[in-house]
């Protein structure tokens, strides 16, 4: 039995009534019944109707993060509630899943009603990461729930992103249920097969949300010279390559991430191409230099705006590096230029983009935009899921 509540200021409710599951502390009038972290509590209005029942994190601005609007009984979020949360997330995926690949996001979060729960599965592998307390107190029914599903080996948890530190929540890395995860393991998608370094990789070990690109790089890569910028264990590099790309170059600042690349490569009997350890950014400079040329480009850098308060110095950043790129496209070359930060609005993108190609003397048209494939939903009364957005332009 809940006895903890929240009372929310006057007109407050607003956000709730429009089904978006987070309570900001400003929306706070009182907190009675000292909740601890990752507490289920009661969401009043500010005249005490019961409006949900969410998770407290006290320690994160986003106080409390909504579990169900169904307030008749209070005790009903428990481990069969999230583990059913978390079946339910699965199902959803089987459109992905199948022939083409046997890797996905199988939670995606708030996009799945299961709020700091990012699950990806990489065959018979779940990575599994919990960033907030809502999601940490349940993580022995959700380990269970996913060691559960079919063909699964392995369920690892890799919760050591810096997101958890706002919930006074510790790094955790390990086996959570099965086997340890093979050394071996690797991801199967459109005829490739990737390396996946799931104790050591960025994120849960692949970047599962750009597979919309790598379906899209073949049309454009076939017989053209091909430059990977951020280019991480070279997933779009293998694509181009197995295209039948001319050349392929891959930039990246980390070596172990090209060292992956190289064993791709191998894996897949394709000519990786040149892998050039560096910071993306000098490269780029010393490529225009040298008045290098491309028919392709890939531009896909690390989140360069984590809050509103970055997107500033970030369009910086975006625009000098969709600079230099626009100035190596041959005529007639096409850039593929992503932004993942959430915090940066699509319009704010292209607009920024639009001021490199005018500073570039180029003249560059969008002939088709990519996003976050269906394993990363935008629920529509949660549009802050969306975070990737990607334009394919092609120069004069
Ligand atoms: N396109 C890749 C993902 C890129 S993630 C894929 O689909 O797999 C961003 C990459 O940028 C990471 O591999 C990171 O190592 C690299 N990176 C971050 N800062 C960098 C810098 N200044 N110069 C070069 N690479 C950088």
């Amino acid at each position: 039995m809940t006895s903890a509540a929240i009372t929310l200021r006057p007109s407050r409710e607003r956000s709730l009534a429009r089904r978006h599951p987070w309570i900001f502390s400003g929306a706070i009038a009182r907190v009675d019944g000292d909740p601890q972290p990752g507490d289920t509590v009661v969401v009043r209005s500010s005249t005490g109707d019961p409006l949900a029942l969410a998770a407290y994190s006290p320690h994160s601005q986003i106080r409390a993060r909504v579990w169900t609007y169904d307030t008749d009984d209070e005790s009903v979020v428990d481990d069969e509630f999230v583990a059913a949360r978390v079946r339910a997330a699965v199902a959803r995926r089987a459109p992905v899943l199948g022939e083409r690949t046997d890797s996905a996001r199988i939670v995606f979060s708030e996009a799945d009603d299961v709020p700091g729960l990012i699950a990806d599965r990489y065959g018979d592998t779940v990575v599994v990461q919990c960033t907030t307390v809502g999601a940490e107190r349940f993580r022995e029914a959700i380990a269970d729930a996913l060691s559960e599903l079919d063909g699964i080996r392995s369920v690892y948890e890799r919760s050591d992103a810096d997101v958890r530190e706002r919930e006074g929540l510790a790094a955790r890395v390990g086996v959570m249920r099965g086997e340890e995860p093979s050394a071996d393991l690797v991801a199967y998608e459109d005829g490739l097969r990737y390396v996946i370094d799931v104790g050591g990789g960025h994120k849960t070990g692949f970047y599962l949300d750009q597979r919309n690109t790598r379906r899209a790089i073949p049309a454009y890569a076939a017989g053209r010279r091909v430059l990977n910028v951020f280019a991480y264990t070279g997933a779009f590099s293998l694509v181009a390559s197995s295209a039948g790309a001319a050349s392929v170059s891959s930039i990246d600042s980390s070596g172990p991430a090209l060292a992956i690349a190289a064993r791709n490569g191998e894996l897949n009997g394709v000519d990786v191409g040149e892998l050039v350890e560096a910071d993306a950014f000098t490269a780029l400079r010393g490529l225009r230099d040298r008045a290098r040329q491309y028919d392709l480009i890939l531009l896909d850098p690390p989140k360069l705006a984590s809050t509103e308060q970055q997107v500033g110095k970030a369009s910086r950043a975006y625009k000098d590096l969709n600079l230099l790129a626009i100035k190596l496209l041959a005529p007639g070359g096409v850039l593929m230029t992503f932004s993942c930060s959430g915090a940066m609005t699509a319009e704010l993108f292209q607009k920024v983009v639009a001021g490199a190609a005018l500073d570039a003397k180029r003249q560059v048209r969008i002939i088709d935009r990519l996003a976050q494939p269906s394993d990363h939903p935008v629920p529509l009364w949660f549009p802050e899921a969306e975070y990737l957005k990607g334009l394919v332009l092609q120069a004069d």
